[in-house]
């Protein structure tokens, strides 16, 4: 049998938030029903449910960091049983046979990855067609692509792992990052607060280049070194040539040669910040130094759950806003403002 599932979408991309009723595969053999408990708002759900990235399907019901409990399994689950605590993060499947796949990197299978959300499906997948993410009291998802959150971190605060953290921890893991390597984040927000306390937890040093110094003591606490303000061009003379590792988690376009110039020797800025705009630098900047630019889209399954269990070992977990499902419309307004701190997290007791 299906289940009936109550979610918010929103039917057009300039509408409001409004509730509805969506139908729920019946449990295939593998398949693992979840009762949401959390669902964070990633800067991708307003992305796409404005339609910036194009091609987003109405009515679009977003949400990619989900934290619940199993509240069923088919009958061939080995790995959760009912009441276990789960998260699901940005895919739901992929083809498991292609190089990528095989690698534990499902995020670049070949055949492109089943997003969570505004992927097209058969209608036995998902009713409708395409996929409907975690703002909703149910989901269902084959139990390889669900990942299981630790007892040490609270449901609520993991939730936004499942995107932001794992989008960090994959590059910061991919290049190195740790004892004696220089590591800055550009933005801190949703993505950004979560990268300085892994890297930090990593051993590396960590600076924060944001908007204006107004977020300091907080990035401190999170264990960033160094602070800086990116409105003070005196930021750029400063760090001229410091880093060896910057990602870039901003979600608006930014003068990329500025912040290029900051990295060292053989330095890479990688780009997980995903404005719809072309990215412009100058050859003279990447030839100097040997400088690297390259992007990172959030990781596999595996190091998904390797990213919970680092995490809980720990004790991070994101800074949130708790709300109800009738405040995602002001939450989006206020993501976009960058007027968060630093995570909205939807209670699915609200839905
Ligand atoms: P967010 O919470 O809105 O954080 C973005 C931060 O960027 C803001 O807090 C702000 O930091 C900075 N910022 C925003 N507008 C700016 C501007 N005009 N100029 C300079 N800085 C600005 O968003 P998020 O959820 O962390 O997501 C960030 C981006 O990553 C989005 O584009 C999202 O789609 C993308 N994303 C990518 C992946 C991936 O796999 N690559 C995964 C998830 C999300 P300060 O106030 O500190 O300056
Ligand atoms: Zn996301
Ligand atoms: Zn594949």
């Amino acid at each position: 049998m299906s289940t009936v599932a109550a979610a918010y979408a929103l039917p057009a991309p300039d509408g409001a938030f409004e509730k509805l009723t969506i139908e729920r595969r019946e449990l295939g053999p593998h398949d693992v029903l979840i009762d949401v408990k959390y669902a964070g708002i990633c800067h991708s759900d307003i992305h796409t449910a404005r339609d910036e990235w194009g091609g987003t399907r109405y009515p679009c019901v977003p949400g990619h960091e989900i934290a619940g409990l199993v509240a069923a399994v088919g009958s061939a689950v080995t790995k959760y049983k009912v009441g276990d605590r789960v998260g699901v993060g940005c895919m739901v499947d992929s083809c498991g046979k292609c190089g990528p796949c095989l690698a534990d990197e499902e995020q670049y299978c070949e055949v492109g990855a089943t997003m969570t959300y505004n992927s097209p499906v058969a209608p036995e997948v998902q009713p409708g067609g395409y996929t409907m993410g975690g703002y909703a009291t149910q989901v269902v998802v084959t139990e390889n692509f669900v990942v299981s959150i630790p007892e040490g971190i609270g449901l609520d605060v993991a939730a936004p792992l499942l995107c932001a953290g794992v989008t960090l921890f994959s590059p910061l893991r991919h290049w190195e990052a740790g004892p004696g390597k220089r590591v800055a984040i550009i933005g801190m927000g949703g993505l950004g607060h979560i990268g300085v306390k892994i890297a930090a937890a990593m051993g590396a040093e960590v600076t924060v280049l944001s908007h204006s110094l107004s977020k300091q003591e907080d990035g401190k606490r999170f264990g960033a070194h160094h602070y800086y303000a990116t409105g003070d061009r005196q930021t750029f003379r400063e760090l001229r040539g410091r880093y060896d590792l910057i990602l870039n988690t901003v979600s608006a376009d930014l003068p990329l040669d500025d912040y290029m110039r900051l990295l060292n020797l053989d330095g890479t800025l990688v780009i997980l910040g995903l404005p719809e705009n072309p990215l412009s630098v100058k050859p003279f900047t990447l030839a100097g130094y040997r400088r690297s630019l390259s992007g990172s889209m959030i990781g596999g399954i595996a190091q998904t759950q390797e990213m919970l269990d680092f995490c809980a070992q720990h004790g991070i977990g994101a800074e949130i806003e708790l709300i109800s499902a009738d405040e995602i419309d002001n939450a989006y307004d206020r993501v976009v403002a960058s007027d968060v701190r630093y995570r909205f997290v939807i209670d699915a007791a609200t839905i």
